[in-house]
């Protein structure tokens, strides 16, 4: 009988578990409305609508052309941008 408890506790843990997980945020091509499927673990959307799916990013990616708009390099951007604005701020001091 105890196997038989421990089912039930697993059952319940992951039912309860099912019940306080995220839903889904994608919508039904049929009626409109909200898929409410539980959502994947560090996804806003189920495992039917694109979680764990996708190509990573990167050179690699079919939609890549020439990586002057990649996370990367708009970091170091703005980094430049910023310290352009300082060095007007300094020479505006300066006179
Ligand atoms: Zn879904």
């Amino acid at each position: 009988m105890a196997t038989c408890t421990l089912l039930n506790q697993l059952e319940a843990h992951t039912t309860a578990d099912t019940k306080l997980a995220r839903r889904c945020h994608a919508r039904s091509k049929r009626t409109g409305e909200p898929c409410q499927a539980p959502a994947v673990t560090g996804w806003q959307v189920c495992r039917m609508h694109g979680a764990g799916g996708g190509h990573p990013a990167g050179p690699t990616h079919p939609r890549w052309v020439h990586g002057l708009r990649s996370q990367d390099w708009s970091e170091t951007r703005r980094t430049i941008n910023d310290l352009a604005h300082e060095t007007r701020g300094i020479e505006a001091l300066i006179g």
